[in-house]
């Protein structure tokens, strides 16, 4: 059992009123962590102590900056063990999946250590004579990262990288799910040398969620919002930053498709839909969501993707590797659990796996699913995922689209040209020709349309979102005026 605190202006401490909640493992019930239950007050003076950090992070010469960062994802990368060990106890996450999140977490501190001389401006031609006009970027001011249990080191990582890397200082408000593994990135940012205020760290029972957030966006210091996690939620995020005109990078839930036409490769679209569909156990933003395959090669493909999907260790990840670790509660098993009972009295096949009655839920496959099934239409989040076999392309187009989300999707075909054209028409942030829905680098836009959200996260797209824009002049000769 961990026991965590607050970080506040450089300072650990617990809540004002020393409440704690915990965090229990998924598996076996014991507690994982004890965290403090934040305070509107703490959160306020999470804000406030970020506000006074910010005017000399922002003065600070990219250099520095980078230095910081580059230091950070060392700190990070040397708590590999700790955060894998962390994962695995709150959320029942796998070695692989905690592995993979540390490597790509610290590959976003080097990305956004490398954006710190990348955030330019431009001169633009103006029709008053002498005035030098410029747009300049410049740091917003403090930046509330929000991220979920899921993908806890890459998310939480993601949503605080490239706003210090353009000189704002944030609050990280960690996940109830997830508070210890979220507490090991701050300390490692702490660690690597970031001044005292730069990143502060608040913790809440998950009943206060909606007043300590609406508290922070309220704050008149609070500039930017960065939020993942799921849409319902990401409303009501939406919702409190229109009530204090704050914007916000929304990044939520997704029904990624993975499109496998006729000419596909069979071996290559059934390699990527296993990993798409079953990393840490289908819950993943990004998890292909709907396998929507040709007639011409629906058996030959679901015999092989089932033979795969059979083949992944299950199992708890505190006891050796495998592939799917638990998910992260029993309402998640109740969940997937009623959306199989749901397909299947309404005609879908059960291809492998099933129904749980723990948290170790095996790789499920539903075939012949249709649009009546709730499984076609809601995200699972788990690892239990429909086939839906379509005739020709353009019922593959109209399949993938019919549907609230768009974060994610591929598509799977040999003639690249065809294949080009069907994921142009794709209503989605993201789309990945001949690979799987789950691809994630720091460098690239990363965001969806639709229910899926708003705005972007990564390389120069992370710059705009976080940065202030302002038109700047400089009266370089004598200025004419009407009277
Ligand atoms: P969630 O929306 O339940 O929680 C996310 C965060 O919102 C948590 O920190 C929580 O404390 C906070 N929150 C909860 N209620 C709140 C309220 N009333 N007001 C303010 N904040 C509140 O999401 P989750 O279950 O932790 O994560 C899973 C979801 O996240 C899935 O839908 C998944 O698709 C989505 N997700 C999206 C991305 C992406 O990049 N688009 C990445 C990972 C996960």
């Amino acid at each position: 059992m961990v026991d965590i605190q607050l970080l506040i202006g450089g300072e650990k401490r617990d809540a004002a009123d020393g409440v704690r909640f915990e965090r229990r493992n998924p598996l076996d019930g014991s507690v994982a962590t004890r965290a403090p239950a934040a305070t509107v007050g703490d959160a306020v003076a999470a804000v406030d102590a970020a506000a006074r950090a910010f005017p000399a992070w922002a003065a600070l010469g990219p250099g520095e900056r980078r230095s910081l960062l580059l230091q950070a994802a060392q700190a990070l990368e040397a708590k590999g063990a700790a955060l894998v060990a962390a994962m695995a106890a709150e959320t029942g996450a796998s070695a692989i999946w905690a592995g993979f999140n540390v490597h790509l977490a610290a590959g976003m501190l080097q990305e956004a250590a490398a954006l710190t001389t990348q955030i330019s401006g431009e001169v633009i031609p103006s029709n008053v004579p002498g005035s030098l006009a410029m747009a300049v970027r410049q740091p917003a001011g403090v930046v509330l990262g929000i991220a979920p249990w899921n993908a806890p080191v890459i998310l939480a990582v993601r949503a605080i990288a490239t706003p210090l890397a353009c000189g704002n200082t944030v609050v990280l408000k960690g996940s109830e799910l997830c508070p210890a593994t979220h507490g090991l990135i701050v300390e490692a940012l702490q660690e690597a040398g970031l001044p005292a205020g730069v990143v502060n760290f608040v913790t809440n029972a998950p009943a206060d969620a909606g007043a300590v957030v609406e508290a922070m966006v309220a704050h008149p210091a609070l500039r930017r919002v960065s939020f993942t996690g799921s849409t319902r939620v990401g409303r009501i995020i939406a919702q409190t930053c229109a009530k204090y005109l704050k914007p916000a990078v929304l990044e939520l839930g997704g029904k990624a498709p993975l499109v496998v036409l006729d000419d596909a490769d069979i071996d290559a679209a059934v390699a990527a839909a296993a990993f798409g569909a079953f990393a840490n156990s289908g819950q993943i933003c990004m998890s292909t969501e709907r396998i929507v395959v040709d007639n011409a090669l629906a058996d030959e493909f679901v015999a092989r993707l089932a033979a795969k999907a059979q083949s992944l260790p299950l199992g708890d990840p505190r006891q050796g590797p495998v592939v799917l670790g638990s998910v992260v509660d029993m309402a998640t098993v109740e969940r997937a659990n009623a959306l199989i009972d749901d397909a299947l009295a309404k005609g879908a096949k059960l291809v492998c796996g099933g129904k749980a009655d723990s948290t170790l839920m095996p790789a499920t496959l539903l075939d012949h699913v249709t649009r009546d099934m709730l499984i076609y239409r809601e995200e699972s989040f788990a690892p239990v995922k429909p086939i839906v076999r379509v005739k020709g392309v353009e019922e593959a187009i109209a399949v993938a689209n019919d549907n609230e989300f768009g974060l994610s999707a591929a598509v799977f075909g040999r003639d690249i040209a065809r294949a080009w054209q069907v994921a142009a028409r794709i209503e989605s942030g993201i789309c990945h020709i001949n690979g799987p829905t789950v691809h994630d680098e720091a460098q690239m836009p990363f965001g969806g349309v639709k229910n899926s959200g708003y705005g972007r996260f990564g390389g120069k797209a992370g710059i705009d979102a976080f940065t202030e824009l302002r038109w700047i002049t400089v009266q370089t000769s004598e200025r004419h005026y009407p009277f």
